[in-house]
């Protein structure tokens, strides 16, 4: 059976290679061209997919944990979500997550993956000491920021284009509590917004939901949502079972409508101004795992996450530009989340910049990507760029014109004769 990625758009046929040791994932790789490596298929557009996958899930041990140091030696398939179910009760988090625990640790570094924490910790790659990666000629190599350089500032962020990541030592982050001090800021327009993000970075974790259907005045105003664990000792987490959408929506199901349904109840019925709540890990940081396949709402044909980011100094401007040209279109997302991003990193294809990026799903129909088109031409034009692991459809030129350091890796990849080996829809697109 062919795999997809989580936007479930395009659909192509692939043929799948498990394996069990590195000699067979050696044969693999030399009988093989077109080879990329999958984890659990939740990037949202091509850059998992291939002629011939890799499937890295089931390599899921735990291998070693340091206490001392908190540092943890585990398979790249584990899920995110499994070590938390671990840890969690023993007094650690991930030091970087994104919106979702379902993700394996291969891909979290194959995506140089953030979280709600950007601004403090920086990228996953920020928190991982080594990791053993399969080239294209079959060697296994330990890979660290000082010893492999040049190998590690074209893995982090590379999305699979250097080979297959097998393991990984990570630092994991003390916690007293599985609980989360949150405080909720609800603004009017995007200038409340921004000086509401401002006022708020001493907090560690910040994410704002935007209703990208307001119009004039009223535009980027949001949800913003600060926080900090507790310290009351209570470490009782256990995955909550899911409840899953069974089948594909019809598409007429999401439309204008049942988004500004979804935006008066979420924005209209929460609390003016600022309140407090106390919320749990997986309600903080993970809300769309609580339901199973919700990519299913978005009808057969499948959907696609927009991810930009903006330098600091032309986000307001190009944020306003953007969201007006989406409000005009009519075409509503229910998911729109900004963040505030710290300083980039020198990997050179990871995604961000200090500054702040919106990200949106939309369900692919007529016109959106005419749609995106335009919206790309007011990111290159406000100096910003896309993010590789949400995208499937952004041009070669566009794509240039965000990573200033795309001649290094291609010619990275060129010396290492990685070119031809290891390749994804996504990477043939976007020419690297
Ligand atoms: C609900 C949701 C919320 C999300 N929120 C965020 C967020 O807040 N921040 C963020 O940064 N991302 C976010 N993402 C995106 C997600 O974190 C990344 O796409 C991540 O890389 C997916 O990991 P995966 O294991 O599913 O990998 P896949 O989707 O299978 O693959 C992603 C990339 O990693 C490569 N790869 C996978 N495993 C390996 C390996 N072992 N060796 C080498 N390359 C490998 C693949 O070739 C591909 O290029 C979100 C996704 C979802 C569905």
């Amino acid at each position: 059976m062919s795999l997809m990625s989580w936007g479930m758009y395009p659909k192509i046929k692939n043929t799948v290679f498990k394996f069990t040791t590195a000699e067979n994932l050696k044969e693999i790789i030399n009988t093989n061209d077109e080879l990329i490596p999958y984890g659990n298929g939740r990037s949202y557009g091509d850059s998992a997919l291939s002629t011939n996958i890799i499937n890295v899930k089931p390599k899921d041990y735990f291998l070693d944990f340091d206490e001392q140091k908190g540092l943890l030696h585990i398979q790249a398939g584990v899920l995110l979500s499994e070590i938390l179910e671990h840890y969690v009760p023993r007094g650690w988090f991930l030091k970087v997550t994104p919106g979702t625990k379902l993700i394996t640790v291969g891909g979290a570094i194959a995506s140089d993956v953030h979280g709600k924490n950007h601004h403090v910790e920086g990228c996953f790659s920020e928190c991982v000491e080594a990791f053993t990666i399969m080239l294209a000629d079959g060697e296994t190599v330990t890979c660290t920021k000082e010893g492999t350089p040049d190998l590690w500032k074209a893995t982090c962020g590379g999305m699979g284009l250097t080979g297959v990541i097998l393991d990984a030592k990570i630092y994991l982050k003390k916690i007293n509590s599985q609980y989360i001090d949150q405080t909720t800021i609800k603004t009017k327009n995007l200038k409340e917004t921004f000086t509401a993000f401002e006022a708020y970075q001493d907090k560690p974790y910040s994410v704002a939901w935007i209703d990208c259907l307001a119009k004039g005045d009223k535009i980027g105003k949001c949800l913003l949502m600060v926080g900090d664990f507790r310290d009351d000792g209570k470490l009782n987490y256990k995955l909550k079972a899911q409840k899953s959408i069974p089948f594909n929506f019809p598409s007429f199901a999401l439309n204008n409508w049942s988004v500004r349904a979804f935006n008066w109840l979420y924005y209209g019925k929460s609390k003016n101004g600022v309140s407090k709540q106390r919320v749990d890990i997986d309600t903080f940081f993970y809300p769309l795992d609580a339901i199973g396949h919700w990519n299913r709402i978005y009808g057969k044909n499948g959907f696609t996450q927009y991810q930009f980011i903006l330098p600091k100094e032309t986000s307001y401007e190009g944020l306003e530009e953007i969201l007006t040209a989406i409000s005009d279109s009519g075409k509503g997302s229910f998911l729109a989340v900004l963040k505030l991003y710290g300083k980039a990193n020198d990997n050179w294809l990871s995604f961000p910049i200090e500054g702040y990026s919106l990200a949106l799903d939309f369900k692919i129909e007529k016109g959106l990507f005419e749609l995106l088109d335009k919206l790309d031409e007011v990111v290159v034009k406000h100096k910003g760029r896309i993010y590789l692991t949400k995208d499937v459809r952004v041009s070669k030129e566009t794509f240039e014109k965000g990573y200033p350091n795309i001649e290094k890796f291609r010619t990275f990849r060129k010396k290492n004769k990685m070119n031809s080996k290891f390749q994804s829809q996504q990477s043939k697109r976007v020419g690297i």
